[in-house]
């Protein structure tokens, strides 16, 4: 992939991945990190450009569309909509003159504080509870999945990458974001195969996919709900 600059006719420029390959015509496609174009590896700079120039207003205006599909950060305010482990719970703010205690509900997070009115101070604490749930749950799964393989960690810690789920370096630790506690449980349980799976290999090999498949047979499915999510799983700066 190549990043390319389009200027269209409204002036506007924006930037394109350009993928050549073996074949006939151009597609078109709109990902969510923008314009992809794949084109034939013959193609010559102008026809490029005149098919692009000629696409402009569809380029236009599925970029715009993907803008609005957008999802708005959180406002951390009373009654704001969050996902825990693939359950949509509501954000509920209680006055409250000393208790500083976060819970789950039902599908209430309640949180009590003298501060609700101050959304960095509900940012950090919400945070927080995510965070403190996350961990544990990451453990035991990361405790099962190791008993099944043989294998050992050296331990598992909590990331708050903004473009990654987890990794696993050479000394077997594992690390995984914290967003991911906001996921149904099947996503979570691919992410940890995944990581885990690079304990037998420490690359995407086919010997690392048949790894991951026997942990984790239905990758391709959990992958793809991960990939619709992610905004979501975002809004949590
Ligand atoms: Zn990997």
């Amino acid at each position: 992939m190549i990043t390319q600059q389009l200027q269209l006719p409204n002036g506007q420029t924006i930037a394109y991945q350009l993928d050549l390959r073996a074949r006939r015509s151009i597609g078109l496609k709109i990902t969510a990190e923008g314009l992809v174009v794949h084109a034939p590896k013959r193609i010559s700079a102008s026809q490029l450009q005149q098919v692009l120039q000629e696409k402009s207003s569809w380029i236009q205006q599925k970029l715009a569309l993907r803008e609005a599909n957008q999802v708005a950060p959180m406002q951390w305010l009373d009654g704001e909509p969050l996902l825990f482990m693939g359950q949509d719970i509501v954000l509920t703010l209680v006055a409250h003159p000393t208790s500083k205690a976060v819970t789950l509900e039902g599908d209430k997070l309640l949180v009590r504080s003298p501060y609700i009115n101050n959304p960095d101070w509900v940012a950090r604490k919400v945070l927080q509870w995510y965070a403190q749930q996350a961990l544990p749950d990451f453990k035991r799964r990361v405790a099962l999945i190791a008993a099944q393989m043989g294998e050992q960690v050296s331990g598992v810690g909590l990331s708050n990458a903004k473009s990654r789920w987890g990794s696993c370096n050479s000394r077997k630790q594992i690390r995984l974001n914290w967003r991911l506690i906001q996921a149904p449980p099947h996503v979570i349980q691919y992410v940890v195969c995944h990581e885990m799976a690079h304990l037998k290999e420490m690359n995407h090999s086919a010997r690392f996919y048949a790894v991951q498949a026997s942990l984790f047979p239905q990758y391709e499915h959990a992958e793809k709900a991960l990939k619709a999510l992610s905004p979501i799983l975002h809004r949590m700066a």
